[in-house]
């Protein structure tokens, strides 16, 4: 029986793979009990499906899942956890940012009897400023905004016990947002802490267009604050309105001696509601497109190829 399941999401990894499995079977030596790694191959355009496919003939531990294309990160880590069999579920990514050995500390919590051991930042090794900035800022505004409470600086590097993955799994939404779903789940949750490294080999995967379309994500998925951001402007811009009015009354029948204000005012006014309204649309939108997604109900994924021992 299958105690652990490791899931790695993988695109263009090749240059990683090998690393990452050498790496991976040291720490599989130090588990007590059957372990299963489940790669997830998110329509990777280089030599990572055949990397995998190789590892696997070797090695019938390792299991893989091919997507028809790309489906991003978060779509790949929901598809492996839908193939697990283990006890218990680790999550981590394929570039060697989260060290494999951590997996170890995770497990002893585990024992302790915590059902979700997410991995905790402590430090980011290498990583620029402004990305470091960035995700700084984010998880303290997410920790705001959302309705359940995201523990800062963790990232889907983490331990899930089979009843909290059964529950992910049984959570239809296609939108995913695997840190704030494991949030927002319950059951017994704690930290261990890490330094994460910087990536073993290749590119990050990630460009500041996709992590931005994550943390929007996020938002969106876990709160409904943004929604009522129209009605705290609405609010604001009529104060303001009743405001001018008696100021134009004064003008106009008391202190006849100050004239009354222009275009240029007129013009910014005219200017600030327009965005404003704009704004609250566009955020409007990012909630009705989800809508749409869900009620669409196509598949979250397509795969092509599974490994031949299924
Ligand atoms: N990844 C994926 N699909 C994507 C983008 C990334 O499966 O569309 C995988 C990638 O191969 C890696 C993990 O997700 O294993 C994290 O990606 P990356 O290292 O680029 O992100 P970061 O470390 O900046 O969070
Ligand atoms: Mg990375």
């Amino acid at each position: 029986m299958v105690i652990y399941s490791i899931v790695i999401p993988i695109y263009n990894e090749e240059e990683n793979i090998r690393e990452m499995y050498r790496r991976i079977v040291e720490v599989m030596e130090k588990l007590e009990g059957e372990t299963e790694v489940i790669l997830v191959d998110d329509g990777s355009s280089d030599r990572s499906l055949h990397f995998m496919r190789e590892i696997h003939q070797r090695d019938r531990r390792i299991r893989y899942i091919s997507f028809a294309r790309n489906f991003g990160h978060q779509i790949a880590v929901t598809a492996g956890l839908n193939f697990v069999r283990g006890k218990v579920t680790i999550v981590m990514d394929a570039d060697l940012q989260d060290p494999p050995e951590l997996i170890l500390d995770m497990v002893e919590q585990w024992r302790q009897g915590y059902q979700v051991v997410y991995a905790q930042r402590i430090s980011r090794k290498k990583e620029n400023w402004f990305k470091r900035f960035m995700a700084y800022s984010f998880y303290r505004i997410l920790r705001i905004l959302a309705d359940v409470d995201i523990p800062a600086d963790t990232g889907d590097f983490c331990l899930m016990d089979k009843q909290v993955v059964d529950v992910l799994n049984s959570m239809p939404e296609r939108n995913r947002y695997i840190r704030g779903l494991r949030a927002w789940v319950g059951f017994r949750q704690t930290a261990v802490q890490f330094e994460r490294d910087p990536r073993f080999a290749g590119k990050e995967k990630y460009t500041f267009g996709k992590s931005l379309g994550l943390a929007i994500n996020g938002i969106v998925s876990l709160s409904k604050m943004p929604l009522k951001l129209a009605t705290y402007l609405g609010i604001i811009s009529a104060t303001v309105a009743i405001l001018m009015i008696f100021m134009v009354l004064y003008w106009r029948l008391i202190d006849l001696a100050t004239p009354l204000i222009g275009y240029t005012l007129i013009t910014i006014a005219l200017f600030f509601l327009g965005s404003v309204q704009l704004l609250c649309l566009g955020i409007l939108g990012e909630y009705i497109g989800r809508i749409y997604e869900e009620v669409k109900g196509r598949p979250i994924y397509t795969v092509k190829e599974i490994s031949n021992s299924e």
